[in-house]
């Protein structure tokens, strides 16, 4: 399978502290890819970087293109990236209709003037963003803040979408509802890099998987592999799914 994305020996530092250490992971095409790991890990730390937050040294090739350091994040998202931060980052005093209108903005510079149509594309994934269209972000639940930070980043028309901790904080039949989207996404042509605390869902999932320890990568494989290795099931899984063993809230 094509890669879509693919790093060579990345490392992301803060001063002097090594956050990602000589990392290679590529996501394919229309792969759904997770990527697991304690706190502090370098999850984040990662995705900040691919997507131009952050400086990094080694090779990130973007549909086979090497990134260069002077792409920022505006080059970046016009080629086809988007993130979805933890903390969702929307204007809260905002409606939902012009958070979404503002994840068109950089197609829109570019000339595209689909607007409507992207946005039409995202209530009929999201129906309840549709419901609350002239609502103010900041006053969404959790789960419609999830969906609006996703809609927002489609808006884009990615085909690299990275979610960070999109199950954080929410009651688990949201999370079922976003995982379920996370699959519709990738059905659409949408490659996603997934970071999850909540591994046995994000396993679940997912086609391949990446686990890091402190910034460094300690096992790889298909997500249905790694989901039985002991070590992953030790660290992250819990011995017995559906038990309160797990230091991972479970999905049902
Ligand atoms: P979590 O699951 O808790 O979000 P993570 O795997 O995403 O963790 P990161 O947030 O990427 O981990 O952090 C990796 C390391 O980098 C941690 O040791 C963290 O303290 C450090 N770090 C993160 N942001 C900064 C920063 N702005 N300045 C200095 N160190 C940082």
């Amino acid at each position: 399978m094509s890669s879509l994305l693919e790093i060579r020996g990345v490392s992301v530092s803060y001063g002097k502290v090594e956050a990602v250490r000589t990392l290679d992971l590529r996501v394919g095409e229309k792969q759904i890819v997770s990527l697991i790991g304690p706190n502090g890990a370098g999850k984040t730390t990662l995705m900040a970087a691919l997507i131009g937050l952050l400086p990094c040294s080694g090779e990130v090739f973007f549909h086979g293109d090497k990134l260069l350091p002077h792409h920022d994040v505006a080059h970046r998202v016009s080629l086809g990236m988007a993130l979805v931060p933890e903390s969702r980052e929307l204007f809260a005093p905002m409606s939902v209709e012009d958070n979404l209108c503002l994840g068109a903005f950089s197609r829109y510079r570019r000339g595209d003037r689909d607007y409507s149509d992207a946005r039409n594309e995202v209530f009929s994934l999201f129906p309840r963003l549709k419901e609350r269209r002239k609502q103010a972000a900041g006053t969404l639940s959790g789960g419609e803040r999830q969906m609006l930070a996703i809609g927002r980043a489609l808006m884009g028309k990615p085909c690299l979408l990275m979610l960070d901790e999109p199950s954080l904080g929410l009651a688990p039949r949201i999370i079922s509802e976003i995982f379920s989207i996370i699959e519709d996404l990738r059905q659409s042509g949408v490659s996603i890099l997934l970071v999850e605390q909540n591994a046995r869902a994000a396993l679940k999932a997912s086609d391949y998987g990446y686990v890091l320890e402190v910034g460094e990568l300690v096992l790889s494989g298909p997500a249905a592999k790694l989901a039985e290795d002991p070590k992953v099931i030790e660290s992250f899984l819990g011995k017995r799914p559906g038990i309160a063993l797990s230091p991972i809230p479970l999905l049902v």
